[in-house]
């Protein structure tokens, strides 16, 4: 795995402490289990668990599942097993927190000082998150890896509105 930073203090002087099982589904509803770390930042003294790259806290399908959904156009016909109320709340889920998102991109680019000109004319929220992360598969990934790193990954489940999805 890549270097774990300790989201609340930045240090990498992480011990590993534990593990537990993590489920998740992938587009045909097929079962994988994943075990996850469970770590110990030596500087600050919290627990935090290894995020795997492919999955969003709290979602029972794997990312990519997620964001065909939300960025779905309406023309592409969907090839994933899974019922209409849960590609309804993925996309509640996202438009609830999409801003948010743009929003926590944009202010780490600046802070990187990585900002850019955005694109001109009125663009939708998902182009703004694309401007940062890119659209190629494994955008809804990116973010959530770096508003994790960045500490700004909201972490309570109600705060999600969603419930476990
Ligand atoms: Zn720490």
């Amino acid at each position: 795995m890549e270097q774990f930073l300790c989201p609340c203090c930045r240090s990498n002087r992480m011990k590993v402490v534990g593990s537990r099982p993590r489920k998740y589904l992938q587009e045909d509803a097929s079962q994988v289990i994943l075990i996850i770390r469970r770590l110990r930042c030596l500087e600050c003294n919290k627990i935090h668990h290894e995020l795997p790259d492919i999955l969003v806290p709290y979602k029972r399908y794997k990312s990519e599942c997620i964001e065909t959904v939300v960025a779905e156009d309406n023309n592409t016909p969907l090839a994933i097993a899974c019922d209409e109320s849960t590609l309804y709340r993925w996309k509640k889920w996202f438009n609830s927190l999409s801003r948010y998102f743009a929003g926590c991109l944009q202010s780490i680019a600046i802070q990187l000082g990585r900002e850019t000109e955005e694109a001109s004319g009125p663009i939708s929220v998902l182009h703004r998150i694309w401007f940062y992360v890119g659209e190629a598969p494994g955008w809804l990934a990116r973010i959530v890896h770096t508003l994790v790193n960045w500490n700004l990954w909201v972490q309570t489940r109600s705060a999600f509105l969603s419930g476990y999805a």
